[in-house]
């Protein structure tokens, strides 16, 4: 459903991704680790189009990425991404929040919309924040509410990037048991983590990136027994 195949891409003379390839099948999880600079955000970035590409291929749900007649709308229709803070505008209650996208871009009714956002917001434990400005949460709440906004447009793949790093310890957990959910009904996922812990037990396939390049990919029990000692490293370093 997702699929990169030898990716390249630099900013100015830095070599950033340098012959990426991976894939996600409907309904697995997909996880990248590897250290800070590594590639993995401009990774996620070239699924979405956030970033073009230099060379090579991105296929997402049939939707040639690379390909320059990309129907970009009709691309962001079938991905939600969440990010590291500042998913939420500050601005509008959650519900507002929510069924923005699903009103201008896809032109739901206001009515259904708001059904829909129930729906998502009971989806990750907020049903009785919809009224909330994003001031008024918790980071983890915020995150959540993230994530319910991403749902409520119906994705056919979620991309998750480091969405608890900013968060205090006691927080994480909430939004991870959240992606749990999502992964036990489903949900096809490519998600960047520093929770080593989390990616164990979430990962159908992990993938280090270690300069730019995939460095070692396998399932979940690579980070167990790694076989480069790069990722023995990266493991071993606590992260
Ligand atoms: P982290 O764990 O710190 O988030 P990462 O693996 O996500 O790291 P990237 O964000 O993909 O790393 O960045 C890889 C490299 O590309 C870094 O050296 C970064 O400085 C550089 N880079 C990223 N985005 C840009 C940009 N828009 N312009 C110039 N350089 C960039
Ligand atoms: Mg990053």
């Amino acid at each position: 459903i997702v699929a990169l195949r030898g990716v390249h891409k630099s900013f100015g003379a830095l070599k950033v991704l340098d012959g990426v390839d991976f894939e996600v099948q409907r309904g697995n999880v997909l996880v990248i680790i590897g250290r800070s600079g590594s590639g993995k955000s401009t990774a996620l970035r070239c699924i979405d189009r956030f970033e073009t590409i230099d060379q090579g291929e991105i296929v997402v749900c049939g939707h040639r990425v690379h390909d320059p007649r990309l129907n970009l709308r009709a691309l962001r229709q079938d991905i939600g991404i969440v990010f590291q803070s500042y998913n939420l505008f500050p601005h509008l209650t959650l519900e507002e929040n929510i069924i923005l996208a699903p009103c201008s871009v896809k032109g739901v009714s206001k009515k259904q919309a708001r059904e829909q956002a129930r729906l998502a917001l009971a989806q990750v434990g907020l049903e009785d924040k919809l009224h909330q400005y994003p001031e008024q949460l918790s980071g983890g709440q915020q995150q959540r509410g993230a994530i319910a906004r991403s749902l409520a447009m119906q994705p056919k793949v979620m991309l998750f990037d480091e969405v608890t790093s900013a968060l205090d310890p006691e927080l994480t957990g909430e939004v991870l048991k959240v992606i749990e959910a999502l992964a036990a009904d489903g949900m096809t996922m490519v998600m960047v983590t520093h929770e080593m812990g989390f990616a164990r037990s979430i990962a159908d396939t992990v993938v280090f990136m270690h300069r730019g390049k995939v460095h070692e990919t396998g399932p979940a029990s690579i980070l167990s027994a790694p076989a480069t000692p790069e990722l023995a490293q990266f493991v071993g370093a606590g992260f």
